[in-house]
């Protein structure tokens, strides 16, 4: 490999509806302004257009049952089957041409009880907590089962919040498990931690029965994207000093870049809020910007990659990505 590669990773997608506003502690931004519930269609069209004119490529989460209110297959509160179906008729058409699409747990909201369908008081993250293989199994093949009668081919997991931190070792058996019943596939990745400021930052391998293997993959730099959610600015001047903290114009510093010269992997992450920005998208022209100065500048450095082509890379020289 002689260029290192570079991925996005897309987390709280879903067909129109926000999952952000249907867990956000607060129904406003930090600013004042209430949070909008829905993302019109037109801005995954908008997220499209940027992703093939930039090659970007990633992974993005479809959160199966999205806050709650639904979910893909039967329908979801508040949007009709008509406007659900454009919208994933659009993410089967454009986006999986350059993301790996992955459930991010049922509903990024309240658990559920899988056996009666009740929506339980914990969140999925205070559930997960106390969980097990026994227990995590059933409810990831849940969510995996639901974009698969969707239509989707999903090749890994995001945890929604640090789902199953407390219990990774039964959660990544577990991811592996589920992945096999659902799809047959015995490698899976997930996307669960963070290593921010970590020297030569990249993959590793999480779990490998010598038959079966899930592979880690950490976020690397911040979400910068996300500041666009609480401010009104809209001018270029704001757009262009949020790609900077990945990637300045001259594409001499910013997180990429220091990703880059401890001899790690770019693995950036945002949020599909973090894009729409509450309406305004700057979020989205801060990514265009970012994935413009990519290309510019290190075109002949980096390499971009879907998150399932990241884990194949890991496993063909595993060695290389010892277990952190
Ligand atoms: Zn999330």
């Amino acid at each position: 490999m002689n260029k290192t590669p570079i991925t996005l990773k897309i987390d709280d997608p879903a067909p129109i509806v926000s999952v952000y506003y249907s867990h956000a502690k607060q129904r406003t931004t930090a600013d004042g302004r209430p949070l909008i519930k829905h993302y019109p269609t037109s801005f995954l069209k908008d997220f499209c257009d940027v992703i093939e004119k930039r090659g970007i490529m990633g992974k993005f989460s479809i959160v199966p049952a999205p806050g709650n209110y639904g979910d893909i297959v039967n329908g979801i509160e508040g949007i009709t089957m008509e406007e659900m179906h454009e919208w994933l008729d659009i993410a089967k058409s454009r986006v999986t041409v350059r993301f790996d699409i992955c459930p991010e747990m049922l509903t990024h909201n309240k658990a559920v009880d899988l056996e009666s369908g009740k929506v339980l008081e914990l969140t999925e993250r205070e559930w997960a907590s106390t969980q097990n293989f026994g227990t995590l199994t059933p409810y990831i093949s849940k969510a995996l089962s639901i974009l698969k009668q969707a239509g989707f081919d999903c090749t890994g997991v995001t945890s929604p919040w640090d789902f199953g931190i407390q219990v990774e070792e039964e959660y990544v058996r577990a991811i592996s498990q589920a992945m096999f019943d659902v799809y047959g596939k015995k490698n899976v990745w997930y996307f669960l931690r963070a290593l921010r400021n970590t020297p030569g930052a990249k993959p590793w391998v999480a779990y490998d029965d010598g038959d079966r293997c899930v592979v880690s993959v950490p976020a690397t730099t911040d979400d910068v994207f996300w500041q666009t959610i609480n401010c009104a600015r809209t001018d270029d001047e704001y757009i262009s000093a949020v790609a900077d903290e990945l990637i300045t114009a001259d594409g001499k510093r910013g997180q990429i870049i220091d990703v880059l010269e401890t001899g790690g992997y770019p693995i950036m992450i945002t949020h599909w809020q973090s894009l729409c920005s509450n309406g305004l998208f700057t979020g989205l022209r801060a990514l265009d910007e970012v994935g413009k100065r990519i290309n510019e500048h290190l075109s002949d450095k980096v390499e971009w990659m879907k998150v399932s082509d990241l884990m194949r890379l890991v496993l063909a020289d595993k060695s290389a990505y010892p277990k952190r």
